[in-house]
């Protein structure tokens, strides 16, 4: 890398989003230069198999990363393993600086930083996260039909995922910490009339154990009496919220009152030669595949920008 080189594109994040809008500049000729951050390949690095990536009827997550990432470099992408920290969008060309004291300009830039699942963060949950213990019930779902599963929080997302494992399982239990769920009506209807779900208010999960390979068992805690109780389980889907990674992002760009980034006409944000694409705008979809697909479109955007600017 040249000193005081300005690049043509620079793309924040290496998870689908960020590889694929990289493919895509690549091919156009816009030498994209990809920060990866703490996360090199995003989201999918923490789980087991994958078995909605079309073309893959079975991959593990880290796998499908890697191939991700070899395709983007054997097209010319450069890769720099430093996460950006600050960000200067109000002049051209832009800049941004990383956490490692490197300044770096560029004509446009892909937001490709992705979202970070809450966690409980209690013990045993690093652990077996991804192996068993997961956010994602429309992703890991279909690996435990007729099994025990646990859906950890009381609102939408928690909803729609117990509503969703109802295909798999009858053996459905929702802890909430509250004492009511904080759900839509329509959303908590659909899950109130089911018999195969089971609802714990008030109550909490304090620890995670497993076999050393998979989840097996939580201890839950009554949070008005102090009771704790052991209960065997082959899954805690862990449904609390989505923060997404667009913190250095506020005051630059026009985010929305959860922190996503605004999109305007598909890929733009409200800044002219800023894109983002995907989970950190989208809070609806959250898959890898939407994440590459608006990243391919992003890509497009900003090869289309940058020849306006010529
Ligand atoms: C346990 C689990 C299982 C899942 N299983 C599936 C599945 O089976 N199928 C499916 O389609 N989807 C699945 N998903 C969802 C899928 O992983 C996400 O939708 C997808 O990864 C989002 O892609 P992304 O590129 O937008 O962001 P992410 O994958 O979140 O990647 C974000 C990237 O941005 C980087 N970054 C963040 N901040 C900075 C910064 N300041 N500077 C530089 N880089 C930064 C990170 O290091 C990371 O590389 C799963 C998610 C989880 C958590």
């Amino acid at each position: 890398m040249e000193k005081n080189q300005v690049h043509k594109l620079i793309i924040i994040g290496s998870g689908p989003a960020g590889y694929t809008a990289a493919i895509y500049a690549a091919r156009a000729a816009l030498n994209p230069l990809v920060i990866e951050g703490k996360n090199p390949g995003g989201q999918l690095m923490g789980t087991s198999y994958v078995e909605n990536w079309p073309g893959d009827k079975r991959v593990l997550g880290p796998e499908l990363m890697v191939r991700m990432k070899e395709h983007a470099q054997s097209l010319g992408t450069t890769f720099m393993a430093h996460d950006i920290v600050k960000v200067n969008f109000s002049k051209r060309p832009f800049t941004l600086w990383t956490n490692r004291d490197k300044e770096l300009k560029c004509h446009a830039v892909i937001i490709a930083t992705g979202a970070t699942s809450k966690r409980l963060c209690v013990p045993g949950e690093d652990d077996y996260w991804g192996k068993g213990v997961t956010t994602c019930a429309v992703c890991d779902g279909a690996f435990y039909k007729d099994k025990d599963v646990i859906i950890v929080g009381g609102g939408d997302t928690a909803m729609e995922d117990a509503s969703f494992m109802t295909k798999y399982t009858n053996k459905i239990t929702i802890i909430q910490v509250m004492e009511k769920l904080t759900a839509s009506a329509a959303m908590q209807e659909r899950v109130l009339n089911n018999k195969d779900i089971k609802i714990l208010y008030n109550s909490t999960i304090t620890a995670m154990y497993g076999d050393g390979k998979h989840v097996t068992q939580v201890t839950i805690k009554d949070t008005k009496t102090g009771k704790e109780t052991k209960k065997s389980t082959d899954a805690v889907f862990v449904a609390i919220g989505l923060n997404p990674n667009t913190q250095i992002f506020k005051g630059h760009i026009a985010l929305d009152k959860y922190g996503y980034v605004d999109v305007k006409n598909h890929t733009h944000t409200s800044v002219e030669g800023v894109f983002v694409a995907g989970d950190a705008a989208d809070y609806r979809y959250r898959q890898a595949i939407t994440s590459a697909g608006t990243g391919c479109m992003a890509a497009l955007d900003a090869e289309r920008y940058l020849s306006e600017q010529k």
